[in-house]
């Protein structure tokens, strides 16, 4: 199983992905993850644009999917999550695929207002520690700014002040959006009210998931 897990910052990829790869036991592939742990172990080429929330460069984002999805790991299938990104991406993740005599089965196209994303990524904090996520308003810790979970201290991502964020979305509309036409002209989108609670949103994905699997079995 090959997923896409399109949408805005903030309408909840990540939290989709970890829910479908537990569910379908393949590998999460969030290249925004990537990114933060390479910036973590002290790659500062990354910093420039992820922190002002820009798009790292087509180049080297491919190099980087390319040598995720061909390792073992991924074989039996995986979720992209944050990725692609832009119609250069989405073309050269065709060409790998392609290679790799593999197909994309699904993309499923998160959608949510704008103003829900600001609030949810203004809102969110993360344990430095286990990476668990609270959102201060909806979903606050038990003490304030420790996590639930191991005790440590949460974070705000440098990405989610609320200028970057308002930057981000923009970023999205400009270069990433066009990409819903792109995967629907191929009949491969799939759009989930994404302003929904989390297990909502991951129960509509799910029976999506289902009932492609019924008509392609
Ligand atoms: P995310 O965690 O998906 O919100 O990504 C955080 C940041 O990582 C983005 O704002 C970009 O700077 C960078 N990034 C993640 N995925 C991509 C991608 N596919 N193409 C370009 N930049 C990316």
């Amino acid at each position: 199983m090959i997923l896409v897990i399109f949408g805005p910052p903030g309408a909840g990829k990540g939290t989709q992905s970890d829910l479908l790869s537990n569910k379908l036991n393949i590998p999460h592939i969030s290249t925004g993850d990537i990114f933060r742990s390479e910036i973590k172990s002290g790659n500062q080429e990354m910093i420039q644009y992820v922190e002002k929330g820009l798009l790292v460069p087509d180049s080297v984002v491919n190099m980087i999917v390319e040598r995720a999805l061909k390792s073992d790991n991924c074989k039996e299938g995986f979720i992209l999550d944050g990725y692609p990104r832009t119609i250069d991406q989405a073309n050269s993740l065709e060409n790998l695929l392609w290679i790799l005599k593999k197909k994309i089965n699904l993309v499923v196209n998160l959608s949510v207002q704008e103003q829900v994303l600001v609030d949810r990524m203004t809102q969110r904090r993360l344990c430095q520690k286990c990476g668990a996520a609270y959102n201060i308003v909806t979903m606050p810790p038990k003490k304030r700014n420790i996590c639930d979970q191991c005790g440590s201290d949460l974070m705000q991502r440098k990405d989610d002040d609320p200028d970057t964020v308002r930057k981000r979305i923009h970023v999205y509309q400009t270069e990433t959006a066009p990409l819903i036409d792109y995967y629907k002209k191929k009949k491969m989108l799939h759009n989930v009210d994404a302003s929904k609670k989390p297990n909502e949103i991951f129960n509509s994905i799910v029976k999506i998931i289902e009932k492609e699997v019924k008509a392609t079995s």
